[in-house]
């Protein structure tokens, strides 16, 4: 796949910016970028633009909306946006379905959410959720410190007769119930004790920066005892705040991908209540797109509530996916790029991952060892004696889990981002897109002609996107004009409804065996007017609805 930069690292803001802007200079008619946000430590949440402005407004077209870095440390999702940006714009002209997608359709890309977050995960050796922004006041206990300077914090095991793990080989196991004689350990990340309370038992300290931007949305959200990082109300980071109002100022968005890492594994809403409450054929079309995707990256589609969730009582929730569906009724999707534990030959089984015994967990952490010492051995590193200034001598080792389990080490970085842009296109493919098919004029008298449109929604989507929208009162019906004549009856503006796409068609086997439509989707509307006009008179139908488009088309009257 063709673009104009090279996907084979990972980039610190200042490149992103500089490339951002190369590819708008290069495409001016094409990608527009704008400032939604200006982060505490002074760096742009960018918005990207990209359509045919020759062809018509952003606005004015259905529009896919994809964005990345909600999390931090989730840098591979941010690298699959801007590839998407790069891809759409360098074959632009050369591929004809490029060319379609952006002659009549919109992409909105938020290529990283978190740009302070992102950096300090690209810049330090430090792990953290959304930001940097301290939120947890840190009360003692184990903190992470990259003890040996070499950029990565690591495994750091520490001797005791009270340990729950021993080695094994280069990794550890769990003492089994018997293990009276032997060596013990506990694992810590490499780290310090700081301000601890002076119990005996160790305990990881919790981070400081444990803000978590998908826990902050205004639906289902809760507060920070229920829901670690949720934020002191919905919306209370900007970074969320802008993406909400980014969203709502653009209601032409008709589909929201947003990327993460990791897991390999699509998610679907409803993230708060099992996919069974949802409205039917919305599950269907979420299972239809996410079956989109599974072909283009071989991650499956499941249900966050059904599939995802380990406690279904007191569920995490506030994230966006839900926020986009459950209240402006947009299908929405969640992507986890990435999947080390497939490739390492011990795949992660989603929905039945709550009860997976911790020696299955075990023997995945082994496999991606395994993997990692194989196909990325820069990241690893053996198990190293350390002379700890609180617990004296201590090991530290393993692999810097940044560049292996969070994120594809830099050479198989390009693939998570083919996958998902082809994800991305076919995606956008499935928006609504009104038409005018046909406008009949018959004289009634002199004088008096019947006008008759046909308006139709040619896309997989209805023109309400879902049955949600449908209960949630935020479907807004097609719209007709009529322009050019005097209606005696029927109004200049009449409106058409929603408007199904083929999403809504019934289609089976018949009884008989034969392939059948039992009934065709509601996609098209009749509407009539009559309207003075003489010979010669230019009369245009115009159909227009915020989330599908607009079209127009224009008969003489003979
Ligand atoms: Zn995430």
């Amino acid at each position: 796949m063709n673009t104009i930069f090279h996907y084979d690292h990972y980039w610190k803001y200042d490149e992103m910016k500089q490339n951002l802007s190369a590819l708008q200079k290069a495409n001016s008619s094409l990608c527009s970028i704008e400032t939604i946000c200006v982060t505490e430590e002074g760096r742009s949440v960018f918005a990207v633009t990209l359509t045919n402005t020759k062809t018509g407004s952003a606005m004015n077209k259905p529009a896919l909306y994809i964005d990345a870095n909600t999390h931090a440390g989730e840098v591979t999702g941010s690298m699959a946006a801007l590839h998407a940006i790069d891809y759409l714009l360098a074959n632009y002209k050369s591929d004809p379905a490029i060319t379609k997608l952006l002659d009549t359709e919109t992409v909105y890309v938020i290529p990283r959410i978190s740009p302070d977050g992102a950096e300090k995960y690209l810049t330090s050796p430090y792990m953290l959720r959304s930001v940097n922004r301290v939120y947890n006041e840190v009360k003692g206990g184990m903190e992470e410190k990259d003890l040996d300077d070499d950029g990565v914090i690591r495994m750091m095991r520490i001797q005791t007769p009270y340990g729950a793990w021993k080695k094994d080989g280069d990794s550890l196991i769990l003492r089994s119930p018997d293990d009276t004689e032997g060596t013990f350990f506990d694992v810590f990340p490499e780290g310090m004790l700081t301000d601890y309370d002076g119990s005996e038992n160790l305990k990881q300290a919790k981070p400081a920066w444990g803000l978590d931007f998908n826990r902050n949305y205004p639906f289902g959200w809760f507060p920070d005892s229920r829901q670690p990082g949720a934020g002191k109300y919905p919306l209370s980071n900007p970074e969320n705040k802008a993406v909400v109002d980014f969203v709502l100022a653009h209601p032409n968005i008709g589909g929201v991908s947003t990327n993460h890492t990791s897991g390999g594994v699509i998610l679907y809403p409803p993230g708060t209540a099992k996919a069974s409450s949802a409205p039917k054929n919305d599950i269907d079309t979420f299972i239809a797109i996410g079956n989109m995707a599974k072909e283009e990256m071989g991650y499956e589609p499941i249900n966050i509530f059904d599939s995802f969730m380990d406690d279904q009582v007191n569920y995490d929730s506030g994230a966006f996916d839900d926020w986009c569906y459950q209240t402006q009724g947009i299908p929405a999707f969640t992507v986890e790029l990435w999947d080390l534990a497939n490739r390492a030959g011990v795949p992660i089984i989603w929905n039945m991952h709550s009860s997976e015994t911790p020696a299955t967990a075990i023997k995945r952490f082994n496999a991606c060892m395994e993997w990692v010492k194989k196909n990325a051995p820069q990241y690893w590193m053996d198990w190293q004696l350390f002379n700890h200034p609180q617990f004296g001598e201590v090991e530290i080792g393993g692999f810097n889990s940044k560049y292996t389990m969070q994120n594809p080490p830099e050479n198989f970085l390009l693939q998570e981002c083919e996958k998902m842009t082809n994800f991305m296109i076919r995606f956008a493919k499935a928006m609504p897109h009104l038409s005018v098919d046909q406008i009949i004029a018959r004289k009634e008298s002199s004088g008096v002609y019947k006008i008759t449109a046909i308006v139709g929604n040619l896309g997989y989507l209805p023109t309400n996107l879902s049955d949600e929208a449908v209960k949630l009162k935020v479907n807004h019906p097609v719209m007709v004009t009529l322009n050019g004549a005097e209606p005696i009856s029927g109004k200049k503006e009449e409106y058409a409804g929603d408007l199904s796409g083929y999403s809504r068609t019934e289609t089976g086997i018949h009884y008989y065996g034969n392939i059948a439509t039992p009934a065709c989707a509601p996609a098209k509307k009749k509407i009539t007017w009559i309207v003075k006009a003489d010979p010669g008179t230019e009369i245009t139908i115009s159909a227009s609805q915020e989330k599908s488009g607009c079209d127009s088309k224009t008969i003489k009257i003979d």
